[in-house]
């Protein structure tokens, strides 16, 4: 169906920061499968790992014990406040999954009059029909009414207006650490500090959705370290098995308790081929010093997009942390996106005037300083 607006682009194969369409074109790729691509493409022990685990076991149920899920859930709560995890296949799920046990755990503990969830305008949450609901954007809501109930946005980095939507039936409260969808938008600082206070007060758990910056996209292994603040419940996806469809959600043992047999699941959630793979990225990210790397080659492109922006007029700001980067235009980017294919560099707009550079954590000093010149001439042209 024609869900998405492709690009005449035929990507056949990648490696590292670079990918090569069926005509054997090469492209330098700064959109990394949308921040998914964290390790680059194919990177050899994600491969590894697929190619050991697919000739061993690729599925079987979740009604058995699966030891890729339980080595990856250790991994990723030893690393985080996270006692305990939750796997499915994608983002939107892993949402879906914090919603019910957001819901599930304040009915238990607080009654059934205590559902709602505050989310923030210009979020960004998934496609289904919960996280469209708790999404705050309605280019992403219009045409699928009636959308589901239980759900309030507020602006984001507004304290007074989120201390003001809490009620009586608040049950949590979930954000993006840093909006991606939304036009790479930084939270305020303090802010934080103040969501996790009300939280705190009247009693509500606090969402962080890591999809699209968790595993080391901004530094750190999770964004959320960087405003120490942790959250109740963590979203992970995207960039958490190095390309294989993945999601999870992670809590605290308080309110993991609150899922039993029964009350939720997914067929394929943390099957042993993608936990292998999940397995290999975690190390890898971990193990071979990516996080420094991000936060310093992040540094270096940060300072290239801003040397590069005071020359247009039509530049507004580069912000961002790590590798999470947004350039805000004053006009629309989809023309240098386009632009950029023709000259082999995958570019990415969002919120129609943000250029995102969301490369592999592993990209160079010499990718970075190609794309800038063609990004250079390409902004030259549009200025002209
Ligand atoms: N949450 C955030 C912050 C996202 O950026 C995205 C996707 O862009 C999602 C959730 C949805 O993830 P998925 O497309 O894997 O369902």
């Amino acid at each position: 169906m024609k869900t998405y607006g492709r690009y005449p682009v035929v990507p056949v194969k990648g490696e590292g920061c670079r990918l090569w369409d069926a005509d054997g074109k090469e492209y330098l790729d700064f959109l990394g499968g949308v921040a998914v691509n964290n390790l680059g493409h194919c990177h050899p022990k994600v491969v590894a790992a697929l190619q050991k685990q697919a000739a061993e076991l690729i599925h079987c149920s979740n009604y058995y014990h699966i030891p890729q899920q339980i080595e990856l859930a250790e991994l990723l709560c030893n690393h985080s406040f996270a006692d305990k995890a939750f796997f499915c296949n994608s983002g939107a799920e892993a949402n879906e999954a914090a919603i019910k046990l957001a819901r599930k755990y304040s009915r238990d503990t607080f009654g059934p009059e205590r559902y709602e969830i505050i989310t923030a305008a210009d979020s960004f949450h998934g496609r289904t029909m919960a996280t469209v609901s708790a999404t705050g954007q309605e280019k992403v809501q219009r045409f699928f009414d009636p959308l589901l109930h239980g759900f309030k946005h507020v602006p984001f980095n507004d304290v007074a207006a989120l201390e003001a939507a809490v009620t009586p039936t608040t049950c949590a409260i979930m954000l993006e650490p840093i909006q991606g969808e939304g036009g790479v938008n930084m939270p305020s600082p303090g802010y934080f500090q103040a969501v996790r206070e009300i939280c705190d007060r009247h009693g509500l758990l606090l969402i962080f959705d890591e999809v699209q910056v968790g595993m080391g996209r901004t530094g750190k292994l999770f964004a959320y370290e960087h405003f120490d603040v942790a959250p109740d419940i963590m979203t992970l996806a995207k960039a958490l098995a190095g390309g294989a469809p993945i999601g999870t959600m992670l809590a605290k043992d308080k309110y993991a308790v609150a899922f039993v047999p029964g009350t939720h699941g997914s067929t394929f959630g943390g099957n042993p081929l993608v936990c292998a793979a999940a397995i290999a990225t975690v190390r890898t990210i971990l193990e071979d010093g990516l996080l420094n790397r991000c936060e310093e080659i992040g540094e270096y492109l940060t300072g290239e997009l801003e040397t590069l922006g005071k020359k247009y007029p039509f530049v507004k700001e580069v912000r961002g942390v790590g590798l999470m980067i947004g350039m805000s235009l004053s006009i629309t980017g989809a023309e240098i996106v386009k632009k950029g294919h023709d000259r082999g560099v995958l570019l990415n707009v969002t919120h129609d005037t943000v250029l995102r550079f969301v490369p592999a954590l592993i990209v160079t000093r010499q990718e970075i300083d190609a794309m800038i010149a063609i990004l250079d001439g390409i902004l030259a042209e549009v200025k002209a």
